[in-house]
């Protein structure tokens, strides 16, 4: 089969290597379509430095039983699939505590966040243990299934974890593909006011597509005095999906008393400014979210087949696995959201 190789930093082969084989709980699934994460990008720009040349990437994907191995119950070669990148045990103390993505015992298909990591989707076939995969909707297509893991991530944020509710005034900081598909939840789920905070001026334009009612430009005004001029009262909700310090910086800086903080951006280290003074007496609720569990995955893809949210719509490039290059190119461009590989 053909499969994107990262050998090293910066070099990524598009060559034949052995068809896996389906065995014990493992399925073999014909890819269709798998988004490039950002975590896939900084794998081969060698800005993460967890990762063990060769290795295949790709975690956000969707395809086609082709062959199950004996142990493997619930599905048969033909099923269309939605996959998670998360095989979790179910046993450990983490997957008993409702936290399958930090599974003692588990893997990740193609991705970032555990010690065991699977070769992943940048491939015409790819193994994939039956626990992470997931029935796909007919009426959904297998691009826009491929983006119900990054679905999941925002909607275990933003609904599950700091629960959004109808009526209420939302800062995103980030119009990146985390952002905007937070964004989409949002206006769904009834929010009263959704406000896009980025950088570049081209996101936030896309932005408004994606259920944004306003949008501010960070470089270009104070965010804080343009937020409270479209709230008054001061946002609900802040949700950082920027992953940059500057952002979750900011996150506290808009907050007016009560006000809920997710911290979903920042994965890497690093500190900023926070008075725990002012946390007392604002009484700002924390929240912080990482990857995603089984539940948010059924719940995702209820809101795609749902026609609730079209996770397509932050597609703005496509190329075949031939030319991942390109794609990996793309991913330093301001303007684009998500890129899609298909085979
Ligand atoms: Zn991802
Ligand atoms: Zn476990």
């Amino acid at each position: 089969m053909k499969a994107a190789v990262l050998e090293a930093v910066k070099r990524l082969s598009v060559k034949d290597v052995p068809t896996p084989k389906a065995a014990g709980s493992m399925a073999l699934v014909r890819v269709k379509a798998c988004g490039i994460c950002m975590t896939d990008y900084k794998a081969f720009s060698g800005d993460r430095t967890n990762v063990s040349f060769p290795t295949i990437c790709g975690h956000e994907f969707a395809g086609v039983i082709e062959q199950v191995g004996e142990g493997v119950r619930f599905f048969s070669p033909g099923d269309e699939v939605i996959c998670a990148p998360v095989a979790n045990c179910g046993v450990c103390a983490e997957c008993r505590n409702g936290f399958a993505q930090y599974c003692k015992n588990g893997a990740v298909i193609g991705g970032d966040g555990m010690q065991n990591v699977l070769d992943g989707a940048f491939a015409e076939y790819t193994l994939v243990p039956e626990v992470a995969l997931f029935r796909k909707p007919k009426k959904v297509s297998f691009e826009a299934a491929a983006l119900t893991e990054p679905l999941a991530g925002s909607y275990k944020g933003l609904i599950e974890y700091s629960q959004l509710k109808i009526t209420e005034d939302l800062v995103i900081i980030g119009a990146g593909s985390m952002g905007l598909l937070a964004a989409m939840i949002a206006q769904r789920a009834g929010a009263n006011t959704v406000i896009l905070v980025d950088v570049s001026d081209w996101r936030l334009e896309f932005s408004k597509k994606c259920g944004a009612t306003h949008t501010v430009n960070s470089t270009k005004v104070n965010a804080k005095k343009a937020v409270y001029g479209i709230v008054p009262n001061g946002p609900d909700l802040v949700f950082e999906a920027a992953g940059a310090l500057p952002a979750a910086q900011l996150m506290f800086e808009l907050c007016r008393r009560g006000t809920r903080v997710n911290e979903f951006g920042v994965t890497t280290e690093g500190s900023i400014q926070v008075s725990p003074a002012t946390i007392h007496w604002l009484e700002t609720r924390m929240d912080a979210s990482f990857s995603v569990y089984p539940r948010v995955m059924q719940q995702s893809i209820r809101l795609q087949e749902k026609g609730f949210v079209d996770a397509g719509k932050i597609i703005t490039h496509r190329f075949p696995l031939d030319r991942i290059d390109d794609g990996m190119a793309m991913m330093q461009q301001e303007e684009r959201v998500k890129v899609v590989v298909t085979p």
